[in-house]
């Protein structure tokens, strides 16, 4: 862990007395929740990912209908890190706080299935799962597992035994709608919460961005926990400029003692 400031540890007891104060405490994660697990940011330039394959060109709905074998050939070191990865201390303290009853809906952009691990309940991830595939052609929806490790050993991608149509991940693609379902479940959960916490997101992605102004607007306080800016930082009451993994685990330890 790194030290933190005397600064940062101010605004740490600062969040720390709003979420014991608070009745229903949203949060909203993002990448920064998860590359302490080893998970790289995939809309990040530079690592990898985005360099050698334009997003439209293989993480699009067209470009997975026209040409399948590109997606699963671009999202096989994404989904090796994935099914490798842990929860780390953010994720752990998370559901720590919250199987304590300090917060009561966790909105993950995420689609690496940690907050569930940790032991979270609750999570809406709004930007589709790795849990579950469908298939293109009848829809019928699969679980991943043992799917995806296949895919992950042998690079076969994987086909509907019912009619042979090609499944594809239930995460969201470029083109694609989210999840509406879970999304007016995060919308109700951000108008309903008195407190909202937005964690390692730097809030780039919409709609999702949006979110934290449902709660805002309907008089909720805010805490922004982000090692980089965010539009929305200056409604914020508190703002943490760190890493959530160096955060959420001292916050945790103040509310629960
Ligand atoms: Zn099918």
């Amino acid at each position: 862990m790194t030290s933190l400031s005397p600064e940062t540890v101010k605004t740490i007891h600062h969040a720390s007395e709003l979420i014991k104060n608070s009745h229903r405490t949203v949060v909203l994660t993002g990448a920064g929740i998860s590359t302490p697990s080893g998970i790289p940011d995939f809309r990040s330039p530079g690592i990898g990912l985005w360099t050698r394959y334009l997003p439209m060109e293989v993480a699009s709905l067209t470009a997975f209908r026209y040409n399948p074998e590109l997606f699963y050939k671009w999202l096989h070191p994404l989904a090796g890190h994935m099914l490798s990865a842990q929860p780390n201390p953010a994720h752990i303290a998370l559901a720590n706080l919250q199987n304590a009853g300090y917060i009561s809906t966790i909105i993950t952009q995420n689609i690496d299935g940690l907050h569930t691990r940790a032991g979270a309940k609750n999570v809406l991830e709004i930007h589709g799962t790795l849990n579950t595939l469908t298939c293109i052609n009848c829809f019928m929806q699969v679980s991943s597992d043992g799917v995806i490790q296949e895919y992950i050993n042998n690079c076969t991608i994987p086909y509907c035994q019912l009619c042979g149509g090609i499944l594809k991940p239930d995460v969201i693609l470029y083109e694609e709608q989210l999840p509406i379902k879970i999304w007016i479940k995060a919308e109700e959960a951000c108008q309903r919460c008195d407190l909202m916490l937005v964690a390692g997101t730097s809030l780039e992605v919409m709609p999702s961005a949006k979110l934290p102004i449902f709660a805002i607007n309907n008089g909720a306080k805010l805490v922004v926990i982000n090692n980089s800016e965010t539009y929305i930082d200056v409604r914020a009451e508190v703002i943490i400029r760190a890493d959530v993994v160096d955060i959420f685990p001292e916050i945790t330890k103040i509310v629960l003692c």
